[in-house]
């Protein structure tokens, strides 16, 4: 008897078309270069509405995440607490949130694994900035491609080519502008097109509410407009074009270049040229890999990963929400998924599928879409779900922790749950556990990216699992890969200690400081330590 299979090649035109028009990105930032006001600027700016309205300083908002939903209600524009759908002319724009600001964690690390673009958001007075460089690394480590945004360029802030400078010099990525700046910050004139040498005149609208009025004009006009300016500007571009700093798609593609783009999102400068880059060079979704490294066509039948977790907003509901992106075929609501990692059946009959912090606007999902599926307490970070033919994607690396802390239960009764609550933060992901003979499993040692996801544990396990816990804090600032062979020469060091990561079961190191580190490596030359980077790929 011969078994029917599924042909693993059959592929949905229909599917892929969509899947063409579709730009998933997000952005990478330091706290206060601009990303919310950008997100609004763009938003608004393709949805073509004319008055924005006062963008509100950091004292009246109530976080990004809110500021969309209130964005939604107002303007009708889909959104989850996770992802921003644009609609741009043809194309279907999402903007994955990176959590940023204090509730910096791995989540944020992990939705970079669900973009195919990222846009390195910049303060041009300050360039590059702490947290801009850690999601850098990760994109990086993923070969994500990264277009850049100057913002702020109607405020004082530096030179141009100092800026492009210390991009190249600080992360070896070779800038490439796609426009130029007429007129220093904080007295931003304009800018020119570097494809075409013509010139956008930016006129300030009053109040900075509404979208800048912008003239197009060419060379020779914008020659006797600007003046001074015109000429050293032509000067640089002169400069830019002798050391080649040309578009160059293959590099960019390999995440080795950058196209730069100048502007100012609060009075809406220079957006309109962003969101033409993000359409014109942003890669659309490519057809996945699986973890075997078989690739699945985008027109397949529908596959997907989880790359956030989240607990129901909803007090009343104690099920967690999961955050796939779509990686080939379409999804409509009351699709049954198989889970990849038990064989399940998934039912996404009752899920708040696609798009809506409350309502569902979209039933119909595609590759580079992200839906967020309820009742999802049986899914992890990283799992696949699938129809058709059997997939699994490679699973989400986890990432360099730089606080630990320990975790024992108040009260030693309810020692079940604590287990319990301990095992399933672990699997979502909120952190890492590791654990070691020395302290023994009443004692795990917590590892975080950022410190609020312990404040999250602490707030889980007592309100959730009844278990409630005391955290103490460990002197540890890094984390290390080492091996068996390795382990007990590591075991024997000073300043440092070695746990199993619970999840993979890793070997880690923890050290003090980087001086520390510096010294133990010094003095054993052979031991295996391995940086887990902040896109630590295991
Ligand atoms: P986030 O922390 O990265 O989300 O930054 P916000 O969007 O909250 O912006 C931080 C501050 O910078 C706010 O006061 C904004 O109004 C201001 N800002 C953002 N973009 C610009 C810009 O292009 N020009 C000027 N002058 N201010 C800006």
């Amino acid at each position: 008897m011969t078994v029917a299979t599924e042909s693993t090649t059959h592929t949905d035109p229909d599917v892929a078309a969509e899947a063409a028009r579709r730009r998933t990105f997000a952005v990478i930032s330091h706290p206060d270069a601009g990303k919310s006001t950008l997100t609004e600027a763009l938003a608004l700016h393709a949805a073509a509405i004319t008055s924005a309205g006062a963008v509100h300083g950091k004292g009246d908002r109530r976080g990004v995440t809110s500021d969309w939903m209130g964005m939604e209600q107002a303007r009708g524009i889909s959104i989850t607490s996770a992802a921003l759908r644009i609609d741009y002319g043809d194309c279907v724009l999402n903007l994955l949130d990176t959590p940023g600001h204090a509730d910096f964690s791995e989540d944020t690390y992990r939705v970079l694994s669900a973009v195919d673009c990222a846009i390195m958001l910049l303060d041009s007075a300050k360039g590059l900035e702490p947290q801009t460089l850690k999601l850098f690394d990760v994109c990086r480590a993923r070969r994500v491609p990264v277009i850049t945004f100057v913002n702020k360029w109607d405020r004082p802030g530096r030179e141009p080519l100092e800026l492009l400078d210390e991009i190249e010099q600080r992360i070896g990525l070779r800038p490439t502008p796609l426009n130029w700046p007429v007129g220093i910050a904080g007295d931003f004139r304009g800018l020119i097109d570097r494809t075409d040498g013509c010139y956008t005149k930016l006129y300030r609208a009053p109040g900075g509410a509404t979208r800048a009025r912008e003239e197009r004009l060419d060379a020779a006009q914008a020659a006797q407009m600007e003046g001074d300016e015109w000429t050293q500007a032509q000067e640089e571009l002169e400069l830019l074009g002798e050391i080649g700093a040309d578009y160059d798609e293959p590099s960019f593609r390999a995440g080795e270049s950058s196209p730069v783009l100048f502007g100012a999102a609060l009075p809406n400068f220079g957006v309109s040229q962003l969101l033409q880059a993000l359409v014109e060079l942003a890669p659309a979704p490519a057809d996945p890999v699986d973890a075997q490294g078989q690739v699945r066509p985008v027109g397949a039948p529908f596959a997907g990963q989880v790359f956030k977790m989240q607990a129901n907003m909803d007090k009343n509901h104690r099920d967690r929400m999961a955050f796939v992106r779509i990686a080939s075929g379409h999804f409509e609501r009351g699709m049954v998924l198989t889970h990849a990692r038990t064989g399940r059946p998934f039912a996404t009959k009752y899920s708040q599928a696609v798009f809506g912090s409350e309502r569902s606007t979209i039933d119909t999902a595609y590759p580079g879409d992200v839906i967020a599926l309820v009742n999802a307490n049986a899914l992890s970070v990283g799992d696949t779900l699938y129809t058709g033919p059997t997939v699994q994607f490679a699973a989400i690396p986890s990432f360099a922790p730089e606080h630990f802390a320990v975790a024992r239960a108040r009260d030693a009764s309810r020692y079940k749950q604590f287990q319990r609550g301990i095992a399933q933060l672990d699997a979502e992901g909120v952190v890492q556990v590791l654990t070691s003979d020395v302290r023994g499993e009443q004692a795990p040692v917590l590892a975080a990216v950022g410190p609020l996801q312990f404040d999250v544990v602490k707030h889980r396990m007592a309100e959730e699992f009844h278990a409630p816990v005391e955290l103490s804090h460990l002197d540890y600032t890094l984390a290390r890969r080492t091996d068996a062979a390795s382990a007990p020469t590591a075991h024997g060091l000073s300043g440092a200690e070695v746990l199993t990561r619970r999840a993979d079961n890793e070997l880690l190191v923890l050290i003090h400081n980087k001086y520390r580190l510096r010294v133990i490596e010094r003095d054993n030359p052979d031991l295996a330590l391995e940086p887990l980077l902040a896109g630590g790929v295991a």
